[in-house]
């Protein structure tokens, strides 16, 4: 008895935790600077703390309830109809279902390289093959329609990233257009907007079949009152082949209860009932994402501190940085595997992007005030060292 052959998936190794980095250094965690995973340093909304606690008795029921709830307050706030959000365990259970609901064995899906490594794992997971579009350090990472174009070859999915991990890199939504109305008609244009609250750009929603023009535009607005922005200007489309994901884990802070979704166009909505894991958001994560999303002050201040953070880093770090739309910063060093290891040595975790295919870069994610300024003096030290 044997599984399948898995020789062609890659075998994911998370980060180590801050507990388990605090144990080999002989440190207190408390110590341990922690900016690899692209965390909210302000940790959950104290809403959805104490929605947490304040589900814990009822934990013996299955989620139905809190998870239609859920989906029709994530379908005001877009502006769609609650069939088309598309809730998960995480992004990355959105991204199965969305490759559940569309690959069929051996067919293709492209992605970009370097770039987010689930979107191949999920595609190999559901029986597809994974083909890739570059993105050049020379040209800063540009993610133009040429860059995906050329590459194409009629693959089923199409995803891009905006902003992009790991380099912060955006898309404009002309581009998403033109990728969408170049490709093939059974091409789905994914773009994921993991870090969408972090940027002023709007939300790709609006090129999505279905919106009614209602909702918001996604980018948290820390400088006025109004809704979209300034995005009056931005296109509009009714797409039946551009669909959206989003996630909890980053903006509102709730990484570790695994909870994202995708909207997707309305024409082919309800396949949801045909490829969704039962029940595979939880009922504490639904009362916590709940609690998340009406705490407009929360995921305000985290987007006002991460923007202060990825400007202090742009400024102050002495090596090449990237410009980036999310709650990171890529930093060119000369070797990244040892500028990690030393900063850990010195208690500042970052993310090592040889996994990306980048050797040379460190990302690190935007911390608090104190934490930015502490991570960004200990890499200055050490790069002056060398
Ligand atoms: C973090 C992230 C996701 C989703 O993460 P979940 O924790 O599964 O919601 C999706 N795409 C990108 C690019 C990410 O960085």
């Amino acid at each position: 008895m044997h599984p399948r052959d898995l020789s062609a998936h890659t075998a994911y190794e998370a980060g180590r935790g801050v507990e388990e980095v605090a144990r080999e250094l002989g440190l207190d965690p408390d110590e341990l600077v922690k900016l690899s995973s692209n965390e909210n340093p302000h940790g959950p909304s104290p809403d959805a703390t104490e929605a947490i606690h304040d589900v814990a008795d009822s934990v013996h029921v299955y989620p139905k309830s809190s998870h239609t709830d859920l989906v029709e307050a994530l379908a005001r706030k877009w502006g769609v109809a609650p069939r088309q959000v598309w809730l998960a365990n995480g992004g990355d259970g959105a991204l199965d279902y969305l490759a559940r609901a569309l690959l069929d064995p051996g067919e293709a899906v492209l992605v970009s390289d370097p770039g987010f490594a689930y979107y191949a794992m999920s595609a190999r997971y559901h029986h597809g093959r994974v083909n890739e579009y570059p993105l050049s350090k020379a040209d800063g990472f540009a993610q133009t329609a040429e860059s995906v174009l050329d590459a194409y070859d009629s693959e089923r999915i199409v995803y891009l990233t905006s902003p992009h991990n790991p380099t912060g890199s955006e898309i404009s939504l002309d581009t998403v257009l033109e990728i969408a109305a170049r490709t093939d008609e059974g091409t789905l244009v994914l773009v994921d907007e993991a870090y969408g609250e972090f940027t002023d750009a709007p939300s790709a929603v609006r090129l999505t079949e279905g919106r009614d023009g209602t909702g918001d535009d996604g980018g948290i607005d820390t400088n006025t009152a109004s809704h979209d922005g300034g995005n009056g200007d931005a296109p509009t489309a009714e797409r039946d082949d551009v669909a959206v994901l989003r996630t909890f884990s980053k903006a509102y802070g709730i990484a570790g209860l695994r909870l994202g979704y995708a909207i997707v166009p309305e024409g082919w909505a309800e396949a949801y009932l045909r490829v969704n894991t039962p029940f595979a958001a939880s009922e504490v994560a639904c009362r916590a994402g709940l609690a998340a999303l009406s705490d407009t002050a929360h995921v305000e201040r985290s987007v006002e501190s991460a923007r202060w953070a990825r400007e202090y880093m742009h400024e102050h770090i002495d090596a090449r940085t990237c410009e980036s739309g999310g709650n990171f910063v890529l930093c060119e060093v000369e070797n990244a595997a040892d500028v990690a290891a030393s900063l850990r040595e010195r208690g500042i975790i970052v993310r090592d992007c040889s996994s990306f295919g980048l050797p040379e870069c460190i990302r690190i994610t935007c911390g608090t005030r104190e934490g930015t300024r502490r991570a960004v003096g200990t890499l200055n030290d050490l790069l002056g060292d060398r």
